[in-house]
């Protein structure tokens, strides 16, 4: 029988993957998101109690090879899996996304978690977070001289002095000046997610002499195997047999 394979998901190019996916294999999300229902593949929903919790899994489930496709930021179900991995023998390949790197013009501020981003954004009156649902917590403490601009999947009515817009990428240049005029826009904050989908905030920031207040990466653990693609990723899972026979 061919080695069954354990997709840790979330992110679009983990969906990707995943549909490629020939029956016997599992994609695993958190359930925060949107769950698909028109996969090959098994799919499975919820936290899986923790580093031991997932060993436990890997090994009742029989799964030879675990393929992280999280988010960059999502660091407690790499670092659950790299040691559940280790526990049990299983195979840790990973998709780490290349982060972005500032280019002429940039005025990126580099902070720590949500206090370090607060106190960068001190000064400024209108910023948009495009950082996922983080700022929804937050609302409650929208400074009095600030007027929040909220970029997230989830819909929320926000309030006086915040607006939340609830969008999925891929976002264009044209799209992203439209939002910063609109909303008028004086500093952009941001993880520093990689990828092309949701780089033109980037690019328009720069145009506009913008700010960035860009949350470093979070430390993930090292796999047996690392791809900077979700290609790379596709190509090595064909290769061990893991596709279904008609490549999408
Ligand atoms: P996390 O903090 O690394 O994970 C928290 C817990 O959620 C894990 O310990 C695990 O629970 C469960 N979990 C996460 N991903 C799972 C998966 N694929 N299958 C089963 N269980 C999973 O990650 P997060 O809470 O998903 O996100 C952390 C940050 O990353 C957030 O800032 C979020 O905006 C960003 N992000 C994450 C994703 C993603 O791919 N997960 C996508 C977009 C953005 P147990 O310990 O119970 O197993």
């Amino acid at each position: 029988m061919t080695p069954r394979l354990l997709l840790l998901g979330g992110t679009g190019d983990a969906l990707r993957i995943a549909r490629q996916l020939a029956a016997q294999h599992v994609y695993s999300l958190a359930g925060l998101g949107r769950v698909p229902d028109d996969l090959a593949c098994e799919v499975r929903v919820g936290g899986f109690g923790g580093a031991e919790g997932l060993a436990r899994y890997l090994e009742t489930a029989r799964i030879a090879v675990v393929a992280d496709a999280t988010h960059p930021y999502a660091a407690q179900i790499s670092a659950n899996a790299a040691r559940a991995c280790a526990a049990t023998g299983v195979a840790y390949w990973a998709l780490r996304r290349a982060p972005w790197h500032p280019q002429p013009g940039d005025d990126w501020r580099l902070v720590d978690g949500w206090q370090g981003a607060m106190a960068a954004l001190a000064r400024f009156e209108r910023p948009l977070f495009t950082l996922g649902r983080e700022p929804l917590a937050h609302l409650d403490e929208v400074p009095a001289h600030q007027h929040w601009t909220v970029r997230c999947l989830e819909a929320h009515p926000g309030h006086a002095r915040a607006r939340v817009i609830d969008a999925r990428g891929p976002f264009t240049p044209e799209g992203e000046r439209a939002l910063f005029d609109e909303a008028r826009i004086d500093v952009v904050v941001s993880k520093n997610s990689g990828g092309a989908a949701t780089e033109a905030k980037l690019g328009v920031a720069r145009e506009r002499r913008l700010p960035v207040v860009m949350l470093r990466r979070p430390v993930l653990p090292a796999a047996e195997r690392e791809f900077e693609s979700a290609e790379s990723l596709l190509d090595a899972l064909a290769a061990a047999h893991f596709l279904r026979s008609t490549r999408q």
